[in-house]
This record gives structure tokens, C-alpha cells and sequence, in this order.
């Protein structure tokens, strides 16, 4: 919670976006907008 509005995942953009799954707030890199998830969610969900 020290840094609201990096990205969780890699730290090194801002978090326009939230996991729907995990709540993470990730950049856009980090986020598939298709599933609404973040990377490491979306690994686990897809095959
Ligand atoms: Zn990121
Ligand atoms: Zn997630």
C-alpha cells in the first residue's frame, strides 16, 4: 500500500486498471482487457 498507482505485477508503470478476479492494480501491460484480469490471473484462468 506504499505506492497507490504503480502497477503490482512489475512496479514499473501506472495501474490504470483492477483485476476483477485478484483486485491487483496493474498497468496496461500487465492487464488483459478482454477478461478484465491481470496477467497472473488470466494464466490460471486460460489454458
Ligand atoms: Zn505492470
Ligand atoms: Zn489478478
Amino acid at each position: 500500500m506504499r505506492s497507490s498507482g504503480v502497477c503490482s505485477l512489475c512496479g514499473k508503470e501506472l495501474a490504470g486498471f483492477t483485476c476483477s478476479l485478484c483486485g491487483a492494480s496493474v498497468g496496461i501491460s500487465c492487464y488483459d482487457p478482454v477478461n478484465g484480469v491481470c496477467i497472473r490471473c488470466r494464466r490460471g484462468r486460460m489454458p
